[in-house]
Order: C-alpha cells, then sequence, then structure tokens
C-alpha cells in the first residue's frame, strides 16, 4: 500500500510499504475513506519536533473494517468506523470516568495518512456507524477523530454552559471546532481570537458573537473589555505556545475554567501566576473516544457541519503539497482521499 512517511522537516514522500496486518488479536484493520493533516503534524514538519529516523505520519482516520483480529467482539468487516489517535480499551477505571487518552493500555494510532491503517485494541478504540455514511457525510466524521472531539474536550474541560461567555485562543481546526463546540454546549457569547479574515468568517459560522483580533496583553485587555472587566467565564486554548497559555489563563475571570488543547511547546507558567489568577485549569491530550458516539449522532443527525474546517482536499497521491499549504497558512486543514 501506499503511506506517508516523514524523513525530515519539510520531507513528506508518499511511499510503498507493506499492507499493514493484524499483530494482536483485539487489532483492526480499516480502509481509510478519507484522513487528512493536524496542525500537531506540522510541529514534525516544522523541526519543532526532532526527527531521529523516517515514520509514518497521520492519526486521523475515518473508514471501513476490512479484518478483525480472533479476540474482537463487537467489530465486523464491512462496518464504517471512526476511531481516536489514542487506541484505548475503554474498559479500565480510567476509561469508564471519560479519560480514555489516558487508559492504563493506551496505544499510539500512527501512519493514517495511508489506505490502509491497523487500529490497536479495537473494540474499545473504534466506534462503527449503524450503516455505512452518506458521502457526503464522511469529512465530518473524519473530523471527529480529532480536531472536532479535541475542541469538544476543551469546551467541556473549560465548563461551557448556558449563560456563560467563553473565549477561544487559537483559530486552527481545533479553535474553530471548539466554538461549534461551545454553540452546542449552550455558551452565550463566544469570542475568537483571530487575526484571518478567512478564518474569522468560519469562527462566526461555527457560532462565534465576537472577533478579538489582538494578541498577548492588548488581547486579554479586549476580553476584559468585553466582559465587564471580568475576564471570560470559559477559555479554551488551542495554540499551546507560552504566549497563548498566558493569555488564555489572563482572560479567565476570578473563579472560571481554562481547558487547554494545544500540545505544550515552551509553555512555562509560573507558580505565581498559578496561584494568584485563581482559575481552573483542565487539559491535555483530548479523551476523544469519550464524546464519539454523541458526536457521530449529531453528524448523522445533521445537526453539525464541522467538515467545513477542510478548506482543501487532495488526493492521498499529493500529500506533501497538503502540508506545504497548512504550513504556509493557506489552507486550514487538508483533507486526504486515499
Ligand atoms: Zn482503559
Amino acid at each position: 500500500m501506499r503511506a506517508t512517511i516523514i524523513h525530515a522537516p519539510g520531507d513528506i514522500r508518499l511511499e510503498d510499504v507493506p499492507d499493514p496486518v493484524i499483530a494482536h488479536p483485539t487489532d483492526a484493520i480499516i480502509r481509510l475513506s478519507a484522513t487528512c493533516v493536524c496542525g500537531s503534524d506540522l510541529w514534525n514538519y516544522r523541526g519543532v519536533n526532532e526527527i531521529t529516523k523516517p515514520f509514518a505520519i497521520g492519526h486521523e482516520y475515518a473508514g471501513v473494517i476490512e479484518e478483525v483480529g480472533s479476540e474482537v467482539t463487537s467489530l465486523r468487516p464491512g462496518q464504517f468506523v471512526v476511531g481516536s489517535f489514542i487506541a484505548s480499551d475503554n474498559t479500565c477505571d480510567i476509561c469508564r470516568a471519560g479519560y480514555q487518552s489516558g487508559c492504563e493500555h493506551m496505544r499510539p494510532v500512527r501512519g493514517a495518512q495511508a489506505e490502509y491503517l491497523r487500529v490497536p485494541l479495537a473494540d474499545g478504540t473504534l466506534v462503527a456507524t449503524p450503516e455505512p455514511p452518506d458521502p457526503d457525510l464522511v469529512p465530518d466524521l473524519l473530523a471527529a477523530s480529532d480536531v472536532l472531539g479535541t475542541g469538544w474536550f476543551g469546551a467541556t474541560a473549560a465548563e461551557v454552559g448556558p449563560g456563560k461567555t467563553v473565549a477561544v485562543v487559537g483559530d486552527g481546526a481545533v479553535g474553530l471546532l471548539a466554538i461549534l463546540a461551545a454553540k452546542e454546549l449552550g455558551a452565550e457569547r463566544i469570542i475568537a481570537m483571530s487575526r484571518h479574515e478567512s478564518r474569522t468568517a468560519l469562527a462566526r459560522a461555527f457560532g462565534a458573537t465576537d472577533v478579538v483580533a489582538e494578541r498577548g496583553p492588548d488581547g486579554v485587555a479586549a476580553i476584559k473589555e468585553l466582559t465587564g472587566g471580568l475576564g471570560a467565564h470559559s477559555v479554551i486554548e488551542a495554540v499551546g505556545t507560552d504566549e497563548s497559555m498566558t493569555q488564555a489563563i489572563d482572560s479567565t475571570r476570578a473563579g472560571g475554567h481554562v481547558g487547554f488543547l494545544g500540545v505544550a511547546h515552551g509553555v512555562e507558567i509560573s507558580g505565581d501566576k498559578l496561584f494568584r489568577r485563581l482559575v481552573h485549569l483542565h487539559g491535555g491530550p483530548a479523551p476523544v473516544r469519550r464524546f464519539l458516539p454523541h458526536l457521530i449522532e449529531l453528524i448523522l443527525d445533521r445537526k453539525i457541519n464541522p467538515g467545513k474546517v477542510f478548506d482543501l482536499t487532495l488526493p492521498l497521491s499529493e500529500v506533501a503539497q497538503g502540508y506545504a499549504a497548512m504550513d504556509s497558512r493557506q489552507a486550514v486543514k487538508t483533507l486526504l482521499e486515499p
């Protein structure tokens, strides 16, 4: 099969590799209907993460089961499934508490920018649709695999709810879908912190009521001004830098909640700030599996349209162009068709 291999920063190649096979009796092999490039893949592409040897990249996936291992009981070939970037048993104490991304038996899912993918712990990880979805829903279902589920976790971690004012730091796909999540969870006011016109338009389409273009202390001042000097009840951080985390914490009112999602790179929050700001902080790798059944239902009922974050669709053979377009911010998110 063909799979995407990253060799070095900026060096993305589609290569012929052996087809994945069942390695453990709890595995499933799926044929990808669609996959995509993640903002976190760009940390590798840009050389922020060190690449010691070439590896198969990609962790967002939706597709059809080809084969299951002998211990897989709840799934069968032919079913359309969505799963998360972390495989989980969905039965341990941590999973049952809704934190599948911290599962006792967690396994990373990697190599999804390909034609086929092996998914470990298939029974716990994959969620099947009742029947094969209409083709136009595939991008929405793919979005649920990571960016929608992650945005939803951010909104949940930030305790978004009716009557609340929510601010979202970051206008990548996760930030944009955190806006969608905040709207679905009943937020009264949603402030998108974004300075790019096309992204601002999408933010409004997903439910943003206000847009703040300023960053850093100016951005915090703008949020304060919109909230009677107090700050937002709920702030969702979707970047992962020291500046964005500081902006999120400082935009939150005393007693409020920050849900942080961006993979942290160089974040250094002082103990003094943690102590004095009097806010709740919760975040990390999103337990997407917790939300998948609900998100899939909303998508199949056509109540949400998260696939709108894909503003570039390319055949898998053009995966390198897909990375380049996101790296230069010409595209919010690239969908790849195997
Ligand atoms: Zn578990």
